[in-house]
């Protein structure tokens, strides 16, 4: 498909999305916490890591207080984020990383970011949009099926997905692209039984059209 076409297509959705959505990005944006909110959010739903989160960032919110935590007191408090013996010494090692190798700042660079223990694409992405505000794009299940779906890219994997969303959507649209699409993901074009009936972008959906 153009490029020109695709801009229109991401512009139309963008709109008609906000129309529906408000905007959740800036509601918690300090780096050091929506990086270990990422880290819990994996494989778990958002309101497992909702609890998790607001059940150890009331003990523990610093670089230096996780690191120092003890693992047992971190493995309770995000039990509810699942796999949490990993977890818990994962966010304990990044913590600690953070704290003696980058003076408590986390770094708002997306190589050193991967370069954190349990850290991927999506939750640096993640860290850049929502924590620096810098236009990136976090490709997680819903982006990844949501992308495919309409039509904007044709791809298997979610890193491919992003790889294809650089080069075809225009920058100005990255930032609001992964919020506005997990919203839309969990409450109308679900992974199971999309809600076509009242998706207000039937007339450029390519899964749709082709039904
Ligand atoms: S028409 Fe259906 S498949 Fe297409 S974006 Fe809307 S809900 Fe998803």
């Amino acid at each position: 498909m153009e490029l020109f076409i695709i801009s229109l297509m991401i512009q139309l959705i963008i709109k008609r999305l906000e129309e529906l959505y408000s905007f959740r990005i800036f509601e918690d944006s300090d780096p050091f916490r929506v990086l270990i909110r990422t880290i819990l959010s994996q494989r778990t739903r958002d309101e497992n890591t909702d609890a998790a989160s607001a059940l150890l960032f009331t003990k523990f919110s610093t670089p230096e207080a996780i690191a120092y935590a003890p693992v047992e007191e971190l493995e309770i408090l995000i039990k509810k984020s699942g796999f949490y013996h990993v977890k818990a010494r994962r966010i304990k090692e990044v913590s600690r990383i953070i704290h003696e190798e980058y003076d408590n700042m986390v770094p708002n660079n997306f190589k050193e970011l991967l370069n954190l223990p349990g850290v991927g694409r999506k939750t640096a992405n993640c860290v850049l949009v929502y924590g620096f505000h810098e236009d990136a794009i976090p490709v997680d299940v819903h982006v990844h099926r949501i992308s495919n779906r309409i039509g904007l890219v044709d791809t298997k994997t979610p890193d491919e997905t992003e790889a294809k969303l650089r080069e075809v959507i225009p920058k100005k649209y990255w930032l609001p692209l992964n919020d506005l699409f997990v919203q839309f993901g969990q409450n109308i074009c679900k992974p199971i039984g999309p809600k076509h009936e009242i998706c207000p972008i039937t007339e450029i959906c390519h899964y749709y059209n082709k039904i």
